[in-house]
């Protein structure tokens, strides 16, 4: 079979606040494109990107979705389709909604394509395309559609080789991951659904010689990058791994705060800021300690169970700080039992631990236990952006709170505080850090600029008007 002109998409809205501001490489359209070799791949990133250029001759077109993606995917698989393309949709949107998504595509991939892709794209190639590709452990029942089927996650222990080459930008940022999987399963994430509740690792030398080929700076994707018991030995070898390389990089990574609670974490941690590590974005959710608790995400703070969570939170923040790491702290506010003093609450345990405080209004993902549990209880309107709707805050109180708190917490006398509370604890490349810091600030104020209101709050017309007036 001669090679397939293939088009692969990263999905973006047009007003996502990380449109010209995302640094990193999307990995997933290499991914795909390093499974199926021997194809001529086209890939347009639509963070950075305006034209997906219909009219250029494709034979396949694949869309990988994110959840702040799904309407603009579904507007440009119709047209593809329109035309007569054969589209597959995947990602994490469509993995959690496939039914919703077939509706836009010949075919949707369900769960994670490392061994889907080359199928899908060999069964495209013989025109005897499925409506759906799974991979994943769980049953799944496509009802009188046709269906392939893998009934495990894929062996990261084969090697995977990501095929950045067909992007057209530098990227400031390269990505790499090393593990998938996640056995908390916190009530708001897809990550065990859709990777399995055990840890994966890549073998340490793949991942290694991957980083060897990056310039200066990478992102590593894993969700938690100071490990947890069972994979601190795993993250240990790899940050000597990476320390030993002849070339120093830096890295940014989200990371989890619990491994600062015991002194095998610690060690990582250690380990981690030696091997480069400028970064750490931590899932903190929620200075609510009933929140936490309901949630699941308590289990991820290493604070016990007692009535001193937050302090603990506190240490374990502290300690990461101490290695020279800057730390931003992500919240999600306005679950039931917050309130939208919750929102400033949260602003000051930023401000006086020193954290970048990143802070969004909740939306239950599909496919999530929290979306589910507020679906059966009558308490989500999935028309809106915040589908959560909580009976005491209003979207307005929240744009508002929003607005008072990004004012707040990205004004430069407090983005000048933050930076000088670094200042004694980089321990080496001071210059380098502090610029590092001053433009991260920056930039985490562009990604969540609350004037893209409509980004957060759906307005409608009416609510429009009166908020101008
Ligand atoms: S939020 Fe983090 S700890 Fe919780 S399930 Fe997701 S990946 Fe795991």
């Amino acid at each position: 079979m001669a090679s397939m002109k293939i088009k692969l998409i990263l999905a973006a809205s047009t007003n996502d606040p990380l449109r010209k501001n995302d640094p990193f490489m999307p990995l997933s359209l290499p991914i795909l494109a390093g499974c199926a070799p021997g194809h001529d791949y086209t890939f347009i990133d639509l963070l950075w990107e305006n034209d997906v250029r219909y009219d250029e001759p494709a034979d396949l077109v694949g869309i990988s979705v994110r959840y702040t993606a799904e309407n603009r995917a579904y507007e440009i698989a119709d047209e593809f389709r329109r035309r007569g393309v054969t589209v597959v949709l995947g990602g994490p949107q469509p993995s959690m909604v496939p039914f919703r998504a077939i509706k836009h595509a010949d075919a949707v991939a369900v769960g994670e394509a490392e061994e889907l892709w080359p199928v899908i794209v060999r069964d495209a190639e013989d025109g005897r395309l499925k409506r759906f590709y799974v991979c994943a452990p769980e049953p799944f029942d496509p009802g009188a559609q046709s269906v392939f089927k893998i009934d495990t996650y894929p062996d990261l222990k084969k090697k995977i080789s990501p095929a950045r080459h067909f992007y057209k930008r530098n990227y400031v940022f390269d990505t790499v991951f090393a593990v998938r999987g996640c056995p908390v399963n916190c009530d708001f994430c897809s990550v065990t659904e859709m990777s399995g509740p055990r840890f994966r690792m890549r073998p340490v030398a793949d991942v290694v010689a991957e980083i060897d080929t990056f310039k200066n700076y990478y992102y590593l994707l894993d969700d938690s990058v100071f490990g947890k018991p069972a994979t601190y030995d795993y993250y240990r070898d790899l940050y000597d791994a990476i320390s030993s390389l002849k070339k120093r990089r830096f890295w940014t990574g989200q990371a989890n705060i619990d491994a600062a609670a015991d002194e095998k974490g610690r060690a990582v941690i250690r380990k981690a800021a030696e091997s480069g590590l400028l970064y750490a974005a931590i899932g903190m959710e929620s200075i609510n300690p009933k929140t936490l608790a309901k949630s699941g995400a308590l289990r991820k703070m290493g604070a016990g169970t007692g009535s001193d969570v937050i302090q603990r939170m506190r240490d374990n923040i502290r300690f990461v700080q101490d290695q020279g790491v800057i730390v931003s702290g992500w919240f999600v506010v306005g679950y039931e039992d917050d309130d939208i003093e919750t929102y400033y609450r949260t602003w000051e345990f930023c401000r006086d631990m020193r954290v970048i405080p990143v802070i969004f209004p909740v939306k239950a993902l599909p496919g999530t236990r929290l979306h589910d549990r507020l679906l059966r209880e009558g308490k989500l309107d999935d028309s809106k952006l915040i589908n959560f709707r909580h009976p005491g805050i209003s979207d307005e109180d929240i744009f508002s709170a929003m607005n008072c708190v990004s004012a707040a917490g990205f004004s430069w006398m407090e983005i000048l505080k933050r930076t000088s509370f670094y200042l004694p604890r980089f321990m080496d490349d001071i210059i380098h850090k502090t610029i590092f810091a001053l433009v991260l600030q920056t930039k985490l104020r562009g990604a969540i600029d609350v004037s893209k209101d409509e980004f957060y709050v759906d307005r409608s017309p009416a609510d429009k008007s009166a908020a101008a007036n």
